[in-house]
Protein backbone atom coordinates (compact mmCIF):
# COMPACT_ATOMS: atom_id res chain seq x y z
CA UNK A 1 0.00 0.00 0.00
CA UNK A 2 1.52 3.65 -0.86
CA UNK A 3 0.54 6.33 1.56
CA UNK A 4 2.41 9.37 1.48
CA UNK A 5 5.39 9.67 3.60
CA UNK A 6 5.26 13.38 5.90
CA UNK A 7 7.76 15.37 7.77
CA UNK A 8 5.48 17.38 9.81
CA UNK A 9 7.08 20.16 12.13
CA UNK A 10 5.25 21.55 15.32
CA UNK A 11 7.41 24.34 16.39
CA UNK A 12 4.62 25.18 19.11
CA UNK A 13 5.40 28.78 21.06
CA UNK A 14 8.89 28.94 19.42
CA UNK A 15 10.50 30.49 17.01
CA UNK A 16 10.74 34.17 15.40
CA UNK A 17 10.34 35.86 11.99
CA UNK A 18 14.65 35.27 11.39
CA UNK A 19 13.55 31.77 12.09
CA UNK A 20 10.89 31.65 9.35
CA UNK A 21 12.90 33.35 6.94
CA UNK A 22 15.94 30.58 7.51
CA UNK A 23 13.51 27.92 7.63
CA UNK A 24 11.76 28.75 4.49
CA UNK A 25 14.90 29.50 2.43
CA UNK A 26 16.75 26.01 3.65
CA UNK A 27 13.65 24.25 3.05
CA UNK A 28 12.63 26.12 -0.84
CA UNK A 29 16.10 24.07 -1.88
CA UNK A 30 15.42 21.10 -0.20
CA UNK A 31 15.37 17.83 -3.01
CA UNK A 32 12.44 15.48 -1.35
CA UNK A 33 11.83 11.66 -2.07
CA UNK A 34 9.20 10.96 -4.41
CA UNK A 35 5.69 11.33 -2.27
CA UNK A 36 7.14 12.65 0.62
CA UNK A 37 5.54 16.05 2.04
CA UNK A 38 6.64 18.46 5.07
CA UNK A 39 4.26 19.96 6.82
CA UNK A 40 5.76 23.53 8.73
CA UNK A 41 3.39 24.65 11.56
CA UNK A 42 4.80 27.42 13.34
CA UNK A 43 2.79 29.82 15.72
CA UNK A 44 -0.63 31.85 14.42
CA UNK A 45 1.44 34.80 13.98
CA UNK A 46 3.97 33.76 11.77
CA UNK A 47 1.99 32.09 8.97
CA UNK A 48 1.12 34.76 7.12
CA UNK A 49 5.28 35.43 6.60
CA UNK A 50 5.91 31.31 6.08
CA UNK A 51 3.16 31.55 3.48
CA UNK A 52 5.02 34.33 1.36
CA UNK A 53 8.43 32.89 1.85
CA UNK A 54 7.72 28.98 0.98
CA UNK A 55 7.62 28.32 -2.51
CA UNK A 56 8.62 24.35 -2.92
CA UNK A 57 5.62 21.84 -4.64
CA UNK A 58 5.46 19.62 -1.90
CA UNK A 59 5.87 21.58 1.20
CA UNK A 60 2.88 22.73 3.00
CA UNK A 61 1.52 25.06 5.89
CA UNK A 62 -0.02 24.02 8.97
CA UNK A 63 -1.74 25.64 11.83
CA UNK A 64 -0.93 24.42 15.64
CA UNK A 65 -4.86 24.65 17.06
CA UNK A 66 -8.27 25.98 15.57
CA UNK A 67 -11.64 27.02 16.83
CA UNK A 68 -14.64 24.75 15.72
CA UNK A 69 -16.79 28.06 15.46
CA UNK A 70 -16.78 30.40 12.27
CA UNK A 71 -16.86 33.65 14.21
CA UNK A 72 -18.12 35.82 16.89
CA UNK A 73 -17.23 36.37 20.77
CA UNK A 74 -14.44 34.20 21.59
CA UNK A 75 -11.24 36.43 22.47
CA UNK A 76 -7.81 34.50 21.34
CA UNK A 77 -9.26 32.14 19.24
CA UNK A 78 -8.93 31.35 15.48
CA UNK A 79 -11.42 29.74 12.92
CA UNK A 80 -10.93 27.50 9.75
CA UNK A 81 -11.96 29.99 7.43
CA UNK A 82 -8.85 32.57 8.79
CA UNK A 83 -6.38 29.90 8.40
CA UNK A 84 -7.51 29.23 5.14
CA UNK A 85 -6.68 32.77 3.84
CA UNK A 86 -3.15 31.86 5.30
CA UNK A 87 -2.64 28.98 2.90
CA UNK A 88 -2.75 26.92 5.80
CA UNK A 89 -3.88 23.42 4.32
CA UNK A 90 -2.93 21.02 8.15
CA UNK A 91 -4.09 21.34 11.45
CA UNK A 92 -2.92 19.36 14.47
CA UNK A 93 -5.69 18.50 16.51
CA UNK A 94 -5.50 17.36 19.99
CA UNK A 95 -1.77 17.63 20.24
CA UNK A 96 -0.98 16.09 23.77
CA UNK A 97 -0.39 19.69 25.56
CA UNK A 98 -3.67 20.99 24.30
CA UNK A 99 -5.29 17.43 26.03
CA UNK A 100 -2.97 18.32 28.91
CA UNK A 101 -2.72 21.98 29.75
CA UNK A 102 -5.66 23.17 28.17
CA UNK A 103 -7.56 20.11 29.30
CA UNK A 104 -9.03 19.61 25.63
CA UNK A 105 -11.65 16.35 25.74
CA UNK A 106 -11.51 13.79 23.16
CA UNK A 107 -15.28 14.51 22.31
CA UNK A 108 -14.05 18.50 22.29
CA UNK A 109 -11.06 17.35 19.90
CA UNK A 110 -13.31 15.23 17.36
CA UNK A 111 -15.44 18.27 17.04
CA UNK A 112 -12.17 20.23 15.96
CA UNK A 113 -11.57 17.27 13.67
CA UNK A 114 -15.41 17.27 12.35
CA UNK A 115 -14.50 21.30 11.85
CA UNK A 116 -11.23 20.62 10.30
CA UNK A 117 -12.73 18.17 7.82
CA UNK A 118 -15.49 20.25 6.61
CA UNK A 119 -13.16 23.80 5.70
CA UNK A 120 -11.48 21.10 3.67
CA UNK A 121 -8.27 21.41 5.52
CA UNK A 122 -6.60 18.04 6.60
CA UNK A 123 -6.52 17.39 10.52
CA UNK A 124 -3.20 15.83 11.71
CA UNK A 125 -4.74 13.74 14.88
CA UNK A 126 -2.36 13.43 17.80
CA UNK A 127 -3.15 10.81 20.07
CA UNK A 128 -1.04 8.90 22.83
CA UNK A 129 -0.38 7.19 26.32
CA UNK A 130 1.02 8.89 29.34
CA UNK A 131 4.14 6.74 30.97
CA UNK A 132 2.02 5.53 33.82
CA UNK A 133 -0.61 4.49 30.83
CA UNK A 134 2.16 2.72 29.23
CA UNK A 135 3.18 1.43 32.26
CA UNK A 136 0.02 0.25 33.05
CA UNK A 137 -0.58 -1.81 29.65
CA UNK A 138 -3.33 0.48 29.19
CA UNK A 139 -1.93 1.93 25.82
CA UNK A 140 -4.26 0.17 23.49
CA UNK A 141 -7.20 1.23 25.77
CA UNK A 142 -6.06 4.75 25.79
CA UNK A 143 -5.68 5.04 22.04
CA UNK A 144 -8.57 3.53 21.18
CA UNK A 145 -10.80 5.24 24.05
CA UNK A 146 -8.99 9.01 22.05
CA UNK A 147 -9.88 7.16 18.26
CA UNK A 148 -13.44 6.33 19.28
CA UNK A 149 -14.77 9.43 19.79
CA UNK A 150 -13.84 10.49 16.24
CA UNK A 151 -15.55 7.76 14.41
CA UNK A 152 -18.36 8.66 16.41
CA UNK A 153 -18.32 12.20 15.09
CA UNK A 154 -17.07 11.80 11.78
CA UNK A 155 -18.04 8.06 10.49
CA UNK A 156 -14.81 6.05 9.81
CA UNK A 157 -15.43 7.20 6.01
CA UNK A 158 -13.90 10.73 6.71
CA UNK A 159 -10.50 9.12 8.21
CA UNK A 160 -8.82 8.72 4.49
CA UNK A 161 -8.48 12.59 4.90
CA UNK A 162 -7.10 12.35 8.15
CA UNK A 163 -3.72 12.39 9.19
CA UNK A 164 -2.90 10.34 12.67
CA UNK A 165 0.39 11.10 14.90
CA UNK A 166 0.56 8.34 17.23
CA UNK A 167 3.15 10.61 20.07
CA UNK A 168 3.60 8.59 23.12
CA UNK A 169 3.41 11.70 26.04
CA UNK A 170 6.53 10.16 27.67
CA UNK A 171 8.43 10.82 24.60
CA UNK A 172 7.38 14.06 23.68
CA UNK A 173 10.36 16.76 24.59
CA UNK A 174 11.86 13.92 26.50
CA UNK A 175 14.89 12.45 24.03
CA UNK A 176 13.21 9.34 25.26
CA UNK A 177 12.25 7.66 22.09
CA UNK A 178 10.27 4.78 21.87
CA UNK A 179 11.77 2.30 20.25
CA UNK A 180 10.93 1.27 16.03
CA UNK A 181 9.66 -1.93 17.09
CA UNK A 182 7.53 -0.40 19.94
CA UNK A 183 6.54 2.21 17.43
CA UNK A 184 5.70 -0.06 14.66
CA UNK A 185 3.33 -2.45 16.93
CA UNK A 186 1.60 0.46 18.41
CA UNK A 187 1.01 1.67 14.78
CA UNK A 188 0.18 -1.94 13.84
CA UNK A 189 -2.41 -1.67 16.82
CA UNK A 190 -4.03 2.09 15.58
CA UNK A 191 -4.16 0.88 11.57
CA UNK A 192 -6.06 -2.81 13.12
CA UNK A 193 -8.36 -0.47 15.43
CA UNK A 194 -9.24 1.68 11.93
CA UNK A 195 -9.31 -1.65 9.88
CA UNK A 196 -12.04 -3.45 12.46
CA UNK A 197 -14.11 -0.59 10.82
CA UNK A 198 -13.16 0.00 7.79
CA UNK A 199 -10.44 -2.13 6.02
CA UNK A 200 -9.59 -0.12 3.11
CA UNK A 201 -9.78 3.61 5.01
CA UNK A 202 -7.21 1.94 7.56
CA UNK A 203 -5.11 1.21 4.89
CA UNK A 204 -4.84 5.00 3.84
CA UNK A 205 -4.47 6.87 6.85
CA UNK A 206 -0.93 8.25 7.33
CA UNK A 207 0.44 7.57 10.63
CA UNK A 208 3.64 9.78 11.86
CA UNK A 209 5.15 8.86 14.31
CA UNK A 210 6.61 11.93 16.87
CA UNK A 211 8.40 11.82 20.36
CA UNK A 212 12.05 13.09 20.25
CA UNK A 213 12.92 12.36 16.36
CA UNK A 214 15.77 13.30 15.22
CA UNK A 215 18.16 13.32 12.33
CA UNK A 216 19.84 9.93 14.13
CA UNK A 217 16.51 8.10 14.96
CA UNK A 218 14.31 9.01 12.16
CA UNK A 219 15.80 6.49 9.45
CA UNK A 220 15.36 3.21 12.05
CA UNK A 221 11.59 4.58 13.03
CA UNK A 222 10.30 5.96 9.43
CA UNK A 223 11.68 2.25 8.23
CA UNK A 224 8.46 0.44 10.06
CA UNK A 225 5.85 -0.76 7.69
CA UNK A 226 3.39 1.17 9.65
CA UNK A 227 4.95 4.34 10.23
CA UNK A 228 4.57 7.11 7.54
CA UNK A 229 6.67 9.44 8.76
CA UNK A 230 6.61 11.89 11.88
CA UNK A 231 5.60 14.67 13.76
CA UNK A 232 8.73 16.61 15.13
CA UNK A 233 8.91 19.11 17.87
CA UNK A 234 12.62 19.96 18.90
CA UNK A 235 14.44 19.05 15.87
CA UNK A 236 11.79 21.00 13.59
CA UNK A 237 13.19 24.11 15.25
CA UNK A 238 16.47 23.77 14.08
CA UNK A 239 17.43 24.41 10.50
CA UNK A 240 20.44 22.34 9.28
CA UNK A 241 18.80 18.74 10.83
CA UNK A 242 15.36 19.75 9.98
CA UNK A 243 16.15 19.85 6.42
CA UNK A 244 18.46 17.11 6.62
CA UNK A 245 15.93 14.96 7.87
CA UNK A 246 13.17 16.13 5.16
CA UNK A 247 15.80 15.49 2.29
CA UNK A 248 16.84 12.18 3.44
CA UNK A 249 13.50 10.13 4.18
CA UNK A 250 12.36 8.11 1.78
CA UNK A 251 8.95 7.96 0.17
CA UNK A 252 6.78 4.81 0.16
C1 LIG B 1 5.72 17.29 19.51
O1 LIG B 1 5.68 18.35 20.11
O2 LIG B 1 4.73 16.92 18.86
C2 LIG B 1 6.94 16.50 19.59
C3 LIG B 1 6.92 15.30 19.09
O3 LIG B 1 8.01 17.09 20.21
P1 LIG B 1 9.52 16.50 20.28
O4 LIG B 1 9.89 16.09 18.88
O5 LIG B 1 10.33 17.62 20.78
O6 LIG B 1 9.47 15.33 21.20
Amino acid sequence: MNRRTIVAANWKMNGNLNLVEYMAKRLNQVQLGENVEVIVCPSFPYLSAMANQLAHDNIYLGAQNVNVQQSGAFTGEISTSMLQEFAVKYVIVGHSERRSIYHETSVEIADKVKAVLAAKLTPILCIGESLEQRTAEQTEQVLAGQLQPVIDAIGIEKFKDVVIAYEPVWAIGTGKTASPEMAQATHLFIRQFLAANNIDVANKVPLLYGGSVNAQNCEALFAQTDIDGGLLGGASLKVDEFSQICSTVKGS
